[in-house]
């Protein structure tokens, strides 16, 4: 199945011209999509570098949006900006990464916003704190009940990121969507990925994992942008990608006896390893009272790092799962041996 078009968002991260803005919106057309993205106001983690067109910016969308049948999405990060937007009738928004992490600002953005927009997007906050995302998509639903208010997803900064701009933790856009089941939730491939060349390997996962829609950035000459260059899609680039999406049946609706025969295998690795976990623990309980008998300390950190050595150079397995596997298990163990239950 192919992805529906209405479902992709995309254009350049900033706004630089009205030219660069046209180019985008034909192309754009030419592929069936109607939805573009394009900052006016950039919100950089540090100095020194573009923060956008600003006002001038408005104009040329307030134009371009009389010309073509077009919805342009751009980012606010306070109230003034959201009034100046409004007074342009600029109607898509979206609030950023560093935006969402504040309450406050989210708080007078929604009321300034008052009701007259017609989409908000409201991207994850820069942690990986669900309910600051939660929390910033009640703010703006409860000062705009009449606007469609979209998720969107576009990773977070974590200690570790692996090879990614902003690391993907996926299960925190499955714990949003179960906490809040009617949203949609889109996927942004661009800033999780930060480079241009794994932006089909994000796109493919996020819908393959059931995200509906896709945030893409796109621009006319990508190695000239102001902003974000790496990570941004030439036309060609871009129309490669969404040849070469798919939409996956869900695994649900499916009655493969295959699948069901190796799920039920599954299943019975999953119970004898929870019942091993169980054992652990009453194992773990045993050697908390001889340590609290001994008077001796409950972690021993050279202990801690040398068995997860150990395990990784004895298995064959990805030793990122070991690792982790080790770490959840033994953090349990140091609970109870702490609560000495
Ligand atoms: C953007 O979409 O251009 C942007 C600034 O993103 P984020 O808020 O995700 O960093
Ligand atoms: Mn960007």
């Amino acid at each position: 199945m192919l992805l529906d078009k209405s479902k992709i968002i995309a254009g350049p991260c900033s706004a630089e011209s009205q030219e660069q803005l046209r180019a985008v919106i034909i192309e754009l057309k030419e592929l069936g999509i109607t939805n573009m993205r394009c900052g006016i106001w950039k919100p950089r983690s540090r100095p020194g570098s573009f923060e956008g067109v600003g006002e001038e910016g408005l104009k040329w969308i307030k134009e371009l949006s009389a010309e073509f049948d077009i919805n342009i999405f751009i980012e606010v990060i306070n109230k003034e900006q959201a009034e100046l937007a409004l007074s342009y009738d600029i109607e898509n928004y979206w609030l950023g990464a560093r935006t969402t992490t504040n309450p406050f600002l989210v708080q007078e953005i929604s009321k300034a916003l008052n009701n007259k927009s017609k989409t908000v997007l409201v991207k994850n906050p820069i942690a990986p704190d669900l309910n600051l995302w939660l929390g910033a998509i009640e703010r703006v639903e409860k000062f705009n009940p009449q606007t469609k208010i979209i998720a969107l997803h576009r990773g977070f900064s974590t200690f570790n990121l692996g090879s990614s701009r902003n690391n993907p933790l996926w299960e925190i856009a499955f714990q949003l969507k179960e906490k809040k089941e009617s949203i949609e939730i889109y996927c942004d491939p661009s800033h999780i990925a930060g480079d241009s060349r794994q932006i089909q390997f994000f796109s493919q996962m996020a819908l393959d994992l059931g995200l509906t829609g896709l945030f893409i950035e796109v621009h006319p000459d990508p190695v000239n942008a102001l902003s974000d260059a790496d990570q941004q899609l030439n036309f060609l680039q871009f129309k490669d990608l969404l040849a070469g999406l798919s939409i996956k049946k869900k695994p649900q609706d499916l009655t493969l006896d295959e699948l069901k025969i190796l799920r039920s295998e599954i299943e019975k690795i999953d119970k004898s390893i929870i019942q091993k976990l169980e054992e652990r623990l009453n194992l773990s309980r045993k050697i908390g009272k001889v340590k609290e008998d001994n008077d001796l300390q409950i972690f021993s950190y050279p202990r801690y790092k040398a068995q997860i050595k150990n395990y990784c150079d004895e298995f064959d397995l990805d030793s990122n799962l070991i690792e982790q596997y080790y770490r959840l298990v033994h953090s349990f163990s140091v609970k109870v041996q702490s609560e000495n239950k």
